[in-house]
């Protein structure tokens, strides 16, 4: 069984809107409960309860709720056993080393989450091209955007669901359908093979001479708010007096701040998946540079900021964005690659900028700039970054075949004859 999941986002209606909101606040509130009832366990030193008890103990509190607690009932019992499992995993996953520990949930940093953990109950439908809808506990009939064919409703389509979650982003709330696919033997592929070197200059260099490239995930004019507001952010935070709690101004502008940073996240998200799909479609062995190696020959050799391109204010966070989009794009075309029958292949390939692919020969000077290498052995010359994504696939033992190879030539006799020209 392969499991996935899909995001789509929910259309409430402005009473349904409230309802949510309210569940997942309710959820918040039940988390920093049985996070403060586990404290004062500890500090106290009495023994924690086995969680069926803390369930058992949560379901008759929200059935009969006591005073002050009235907001218990307005979460639906598995959303409500959803936050006990969840609380108890954490700690789990804390003394089993993977994670912190627990902590509470403020209101305007955590984002909100409601579980629905069993799927017969949600009748998803499809209403017609762009829209579907399904059934969340305590709230109705919510309407969603069609984007994809879910198993279960649509015929064709193998599979089924197993559950969801709703979680608030900076642009409304969406549902997060699990999804449960049967294994099913991948396609034959062909044996075309491609290198690719993630890098600055380009986001991604092809070994076939190609590059994709990731746009600007900021107009100019939404580059230029987003650092006004972060100055405002830094000035208010300044200006707040000691021990006090965070003001309603200074939240409101870490809201507008955290929407233009989710904007640029959707965008590369957007294109993370456009990118590696198209790459996984064409090729049928894929390989990358081991991503751990790479950072460090990159700080090395400093490419990283790479000086004069781009500006500098932006720098902090368009480097953010490139680290994790480089890790991003490593674990789609992993999952993608299998998924159409290819293959990826993770390779530590140190030097990749300096060694020529066709001599093997390594010489710093042969790299004559940014993006010009010529070799000082056999005298091959092209862009640096193709001669690094050649080399990455060289290191992993595909040989590049068919299309791949013709375009390896053009790629390398086009600057030649351009500058002869
Ligand atoms: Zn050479």
């Amino acid at each position: 069984m392969a499991r996935s999941v899909h995001v789509a986002r929910l259309y409430p209606e402005i009473g349904q809107l409230e309802r949510l909101n309210t569940q997942g606040h309710a959820t918040r509130a039940l988390w920093n409960l049985l996070h403060e009832w586990h404290l004062m366990c500890c500090e106290h030193r009495r023994p924690m309860l086995g969680w069926p008890e803390i369930d058992r103990q949560v379901k008759a509190a929200r059935r009969d709720p006591p005073e002050g607690f009235e907001w218990l009932a307005k979460l639906p019992a598995q959303a409500c056993g959803a936050v006990v499992k969840l609380y108890v995993a954490a700690w789990k996953r804390c003394y089993s080393g993977h994670a912190r520990p627990p902590r509470f949930k403020s209101r305007h940093r955590a984002r909100m989450a409601i579980d629905i953990p069993q799927a017969p109950d949600f009748r998803v439908v499809r209403l017609n091209r762009r829209w579907g809808e399904f059934t969340v506990p305590m709230v109705g009939r919510i309407r969603f955007r069609w984007t994809k064919p879910l198993p279960g409703v649509t015929r064709t389509v193998p599979g089924r669901l197993t559950g969801a979650r709703l979680v608030h982003e900076t642009n409304g709330w969406h549902v997060v359908f699990r999804i449960e696919t049967p294994d099913v033997a991948p396609p034959e592929r062909s044996a075309s093979a491609v290198g690719i070197d993630r890098g600055v200059t380009h986001t991604l260099a092809l070994s076939d001479g190609t590059f994709r490239d990731m746009p600007k995930l900021l107009s100019d004019s939404e580059a230029k708010r987003l650092l006004r507001l972060e100055r405002k952010a830094a000035r208010q935070r300044r200006s707040r007096p000691k021990n006090q709690p965070t003001s309603n101004r200074l939240n409101q502008t870490y809201d507008q701040i955290a929407k233009l940073r989710a904007r640029a996240k959707r965008r590369r998200d957007d294109w993370i998946h456009q990118t590696t799909t198209e790459i996984t479609r064409e090729f049928g062995a894929v390989a990358v540079e081991d991503l751990k190696v790479q950072s460090l020959t990159r700080s090395a050799r400093g490419t990283v900021a790479e000086p004069g391109r781009g500006v500098r204010r932006k720098a902090g966070l368009n480097r953010a964005i490139l680290g994790m989009a480089w890790s991003q794009i490593g674990e789609h075309l992993d999952y993608k690659t299998t998924r159409t029958g290819g293959v990826l292949v993770k390779v530590p390939a140190p030097r990749t900028s300096q060694r020529c692919h066709a001599c093997g020969l390594v010489d710093p000077a042969s790299r004559r700039s940014q993006s010009l290498y010529v070799c000082t052995n056999c005298a091959w010359s092209g862009n640096a970054d193709t001669n690094a994504a050649l080399n990455i696939v060289n290191a992993a033992g595909l040989a590049v075949s068919g299309r791949g190879g013709s375009r390896v030539a053009e790629a390398c006799e086009a600057p030649t004859t351009r500058r002869a020209a």
